[in-house]
């Protein structure tokens, strides 16, 4: 569902991804970790077009080049050429993934239940009905039916997170992407966030790609956990043996300082 050919992503001179291939299958749960810096960011940026590929001469031949649902995503197709992607195709491409960031990024001035209904209503033209009914649904799902009609800043950030899940949820996105979701929580809001993203790989199909440093969610949950440092892969493999015969040296350190 998503690959990866020989993508390069610099900021200036600092190379954060180098020639990275890899490829997530529909309904595969995948943990990247790695040091801060290994670009693990990035790649999910990239996913959210919040960042864009760096270019290369001939991305027929030398890759650099992101697919989802094996079309291409960076780029577009132009005249049998892959050319760089102009916004209404990334707009487009983009609908079919959601993301859960690190900050909730909750729409302050909107009460809850109008946080989960905006874009099923602006972006995917779903009546107001339509999109409540869906997002009591979700709301329900992630433990939140008594909080429809607050505001965001009425919640703990534990609830406010459980939100931005359901919010992106309610778009029915293909792949799922979480970015460090529970590193702003305090630590006994951690275990419902975690909760709720458990309920959600077990209950659906969705294709989910995280970052984060709770290795035990990564454990739980993941069918493969890919080690990143300076924008390579050192590492791969289902969680069991990626934490407990850890292969390469790079890994049993980073192993050994986060568990
Ligand atoms: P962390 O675990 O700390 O979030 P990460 O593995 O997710 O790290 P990235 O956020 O992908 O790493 O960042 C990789 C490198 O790229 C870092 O050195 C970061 O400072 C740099 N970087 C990221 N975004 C930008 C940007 N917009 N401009 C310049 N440098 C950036």
């Amino acid at each position: 569902i998503i690959e990866f050919d020989r993508v390069d992503k610099s900021f200036g001179d600092l190379k954060v991804l180098d020639e990275l291939s890899f490829r997530v299958d529909p309904g595969e749960r995948v943990t990247l970790i790695g040091p801060s810096g290994s670009g693990k960011t990035t790649i999910l940026r990239l996913l959210m077009t919040l960042e864009t590929v760096t270019p290369k001469a001939d991305p027929a031949a030398d890759g650099g080049v992101v697919w989802v649902e094996g079309e291409p995503y960076s780029h577009m197709e132009k005249k049998g050429r892959l050319v760089p992607a102009n916004e209404k195709w990334l707009r487009k491409r983009r609908s079919r993934v959601g993301m859960v960031f690190q900050q909730f990024n909750l729409f302050p001035n909107m009460k809850v239940l109008r946080n989960v209904t905006e874009a099923q209503v602006h972006v995917a033209g779903r009546s107001k009905e339509e999109a409540e009914q869906k997002a009591r649904d979700l709301l329900d799902l992630v433990g939140l039916a008594e909080k429809t009609d607050e505001y965001p800043a009425r919640l703990s950030g534990g609830q406010q997170q459980r939100v931005a899940i359901a919010r992106a949820l309610a778009m029915d996105p293909d792949i799922l992407l979480l970015d460090e979701v529970t590193s702003a929580l305090d630590p006994e809001l951690v275990a419902d966030v975690l909760a709720v993203l458990r309920d959600v790989a077990e209950t659906t199909s969705i294709t989910m790609l995280c970052v984060t440093h709770e290795m035990g969610f990564a454990r739980d949950v993941s069918d493969r956990v890919m080690m990143f440092d300076s924008g390579r892969i050192v590492e791969q493999g289902p969680p069991e043996a990626m934490f407990s015969e850890p292969q390469e040296a790079r890994t049993q350190d980073f192993l050994r300082a986060v568990l």
